[in-house]
């Protein structure tokens, strides 16, 4: 390769590891694209307000600003007006004064009434989970826009499954279960974000992954950021209303791995130890128990279920592979177990031996 070729060669790469996102596409279809399907609408009626459930962290109960703040640390410029939270064209947006990682949010919203406006512009503002990933807020009821920004879209990315949109004037509800990205420590994305959610009781995004933050005409990439952030409402020059905002923080999911189901140590029991426990315990049917033996494993048969795997611990005690269930045997005089007893959820199930 001569020098120039070599020369724009690093000056192409360098351009690529610039604007990463500017080198792929997650969708098919164009930011914003007026061509893509437009969701039906779907009739959703809705029982509003939903009560938060009690360990919920109540972000706005209709009484107070207490929770939120403006974007500078300030005192939050949107106004309280007959228990809603309403927003103040020109006020910048809103943010929780607390950050938030997984989250269970409801939130409560209404477009102004009479709707005025079009497109964007009407009834628009946005719920900003970790101040980065919008949910759409817009008076979506007879309005069109290009369907990555109707009301309940993840803007910019995923239109809702459907349109459950009610009139402007109406209170409607978003449910919105959130998984926030992960990241490695070198800063790179491990896992992204993850987002459910639910218009007035309709399913609109299932578990879909965000590409990165929102943006609008941006597919911006992912840059790492703090655990818990604030959640956000935005001004968009519309007096939207909000109420009854509450969410439940989400413990992390619980990751399969080795070691976490089998802590107490196995021992090691010969074909002919283990025939010693061979044979039908209980009256058979539903409530019996056979063992039997395959090779060097004992496996136990209860009722119509197929032969689950025992894993000895000692000569009297046995576990279920896989589970929090204990098999005891008591053995006799002769070394014989005598009786099984089945234990678990703190319940015991006695079975003695019928035959070998
Ligand atoms: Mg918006």
């Amino acid at each position: 390769m001569n020098l120039k070729r070599s020369l724009v060669a690093a000056a192409s790469a360098a351009i690529l590891c610039a604007s990463p996102a500017a080198s792929q596409s997650h969708t098919r279809w164009k930011i914003h694209d007026m061509t893509r399907p437009v969701p039906a609408k779907v009739d959703a009626s809705v029982k509003l307000p939903v009560p938060p459930p009690s360990d919920a962290v109540v972000l706005f109960d209709g009484t107070d600003l207490s929770s939120w703040r403006a974007a500078d640390g300030s005192a939050a410029k949107w106004i309280i007006k007959e228990g809603s939270l309403a927003a103040v064209p020109g006020g910048g947006p809103v943010l929780t004064r607390d950050g938030y990682g997984d989250i269970q949010l409801h939130i409560e919203w209404a477009a102004p009434t009479p709707g005025r406006g079009k497109g964007q512009g009407r009834g628009n503002s946005g719920v900003f989970l970790m101040s980065k990933y919008e949910v759409q807020v817009l008076d979506s009821h007879e309005n069109t826009t290009y369907p990555d920004g109707q009301a309940a879209a993840v803007y910019g990315q995923y239109p809702p499954l459907v349109n459950a949109s009610l009139p402007a004037g109406e209170w409607q509800a978003y449910d919105i279960v959130f998984r926030r990205p992960r990241f490695r420590p070198d800063g790179s994305v491990a896992q992204p974000a993850r987002i459910t959610v639910l218009h007035n009781g309709v399913l609109v995004h299932d578990n879909s992954e965000i590409w990165g933050p929102t943006s609008w005409l941006q597919h911006l990439p992912y840059e790492s950021h703090p655990d818990r952030l604030p959640l956000q409402l935005q001004d968009h020059g519309n007096p939207v209303l909000f109420r009854n905002i509450w969410l439940r923080e989400l413990d992390e999911e619980p990751r399969p791995g080795p070691g976490r189901h089998q802590t107490k140590p196995i021992i090691t029991m010969t074909p002919l130890m283990l025939d010693n426990y061979v044979g039908e315990y209980g009256e058979g049917g539903v409530q019996g128990v056979v063992v039997s033996r395959r090779d060097g494993t004992l496996w136990a048969k209860f009722g119509l279920l197929p032969p689950l795997e025992l894993l000895p611990h000692s000569e009297e005690e046995f576990s279920l592979r896989w589970t929090a269930a204990t098999v005891m045997f008591k053995l006799g005089s002769d070394g014989k177990p005598k009786t099984l007893t089945f234990h678990i959820g703190g319940e015991a199930r006695p079975t003695p031996r019928m035959s070998d």
